[in-house]
């Protein structure tokens, strides 16, 4: 076979199948072109795409100023060790730190690694600035925060877990919203509580703002990291440029990624000069983050979604979304802020519902038996939403 060869649809799958290790239960759809709220697959079929990556085009696929500003940085260089300066990189940190009320960016590759960095950082800052028993991370139940082995720890889901302890030690997980629980868990001891504004991956479980708000006391009266992971909920995601936004509570460590490079793989730790100014030369690194090439694409779409109108849009048609949604058979419940959202089934048909929109032309994510998720791209119009909801009646 030449490389360059076309392959069908089924070649590609048996190619894959063969030698990509199976981590993921790969659905029969073989992408090979994207285009706004759009993918196609081998055949041209085209698919509407409400999932957009798992909320990564957050501009939907190969948007034209996020292509241009990479094929225009990939022309003068692509990557040099962090060891030296680059522009992009401080202009991107400047742009995050003027839109989210931070201080400084550390970057990084993805959404793991940005909380492996918050949580390093808490850390460090506990033991300089107070005492090496300071080590404690206070997460949720049922939330995520990624795959590498210190954040599968701080993720609250043992089937995540299960297979790869031993674990990181120091961490304590309570249920989400419950405050009486977040009161006994954290102490002097604690150097971070660390919180989705919105569980994603779980369901979609919007924080309630008194526990936020419990969350934040308890950390300043122990002198203890608040970090909320917006590496879904950031970026307009939920009708605001931030999560935490929707609640009134302003975090000391924010970490980002999936929508942040546009399409292209990026993650970022932001923190308020207390806690950004405790990592010294050596303390933590990566050899791709934030290179010019990430950097000049993330650029364009932050830039793009402050300055689109994306935001207001996601809040906009996300309410419209939501009203529809309710109003499908079989619907127990719908939960979710801006364009991030979820509609729980009554039975257990969530799956069946999702296999059915692909072969229908719809790309929708089951969780569970119950529950769809929908994170499509912030640029999605009501038209679009009425086009799937016809589909989803359908199926
Ligand atoms: N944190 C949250 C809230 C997420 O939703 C995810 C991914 O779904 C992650 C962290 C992990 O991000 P990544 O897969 O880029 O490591």
């Amino acid at each position: 076979m030449i490389a360059s060869e076309p392959m069908s649809g089924a070649e590609i799958m048996a190619l894959d199948d063969q030698y990509v290790m199976h981590t993921y239960a790969r659905l029969p759809a073989v992408f090979v072109r994207g285009e706004g709220c759009f993918v196609y697959d081998t055949e041209g079929k085209e698919y509407l795409d409400l999932v957009a990556g798992i909320a990564v085009n957050g501009l939907g696929h190969c948007p034209p100023k996020v292509v241009e500003a990479i094929c225009e940085q990939a022309k003068k260089l692509m990557h040099t060790s962090n060891l030296y300066y680059t522009l992009p990189q401080p202009r991107l940190a400047k742009l995050l730190v003027e839109i989210s009320g931070m201080s400084k960016a550390f970057f990084c590759n993805s959404g793991a690694e940005a909380n492996e960095a918050a949580i390093k950082l808490a850390r460090k800052a506990a033991k300089v600035n107070h005492s090496a028993e300071k080590i404690e991370i206070v997460t949720a139940e049922q939330s995520f925060h990624g795959r590498t082995i210190g954040a599968i720890t701080a993720t609250g889901q043992l089937k995540y877990q299960k297979n790869f302890t031993p674990l990181v030690p120091g961490f304590k997980h309570v249920p989400y919203n419950d405050i009486g629980e977040l009161r006994a868990a954290v102490s002097g001891r604690t150097c971070a509580v660390l919180l989705e504004p919105v569980q994603g991956e779980s369901g979609v479980h919007p924080a309630k703002a008194d526990f936020l708000r419990a969350a934040r006391e308890l950390c300043d009266k122990y002198a203890a990291a608040l970090i909320f992971d917006e590496v879904q909920t950031g970026l307009g995601r939920t009708g605001k440029m931030f999560g935490f936004q929707h609640f009134d509570v302003v975090p000391d460590i924010i970490t980002l990624a999936k929508t942040l490079g546009g399409g292209f793989p990026i993650g970022c730790c932001l923190a308020r000069n207390e806690w950004a100014d405790v990592f010294e030369p050596g303390d933590h690194a990566a050899t791709f983050g934030g290179n010019p090439l990430a950097c000049a694409a993330a650029i364009a779409a932050v830039t793009e979604i402050r300055d689109g109108g994306w935001v207001k849009n996601a809040e906009e048609v996300g309410n419209y979304f939501r009203e529809r949604l309710s109003d499908l058979p079989g619907i127990k419940e719908v939960r979710g802020l801006g364009l991030m959202i979820a509609a729980e089934f009554a039975e257990p048909k969530a799956k069946t519902v999702a296999a059915k929109a692909l072969e229908n032309g719809l790309i929708v994510n089951a969780i569970g038996e119950n529950v769809l998720r929908f994170v499509p791209p912030l640029i999605l119009t009501k038209e679009l939403v009425d086009r799937a909801i016809d589909i989803l009646i359908k199926c």
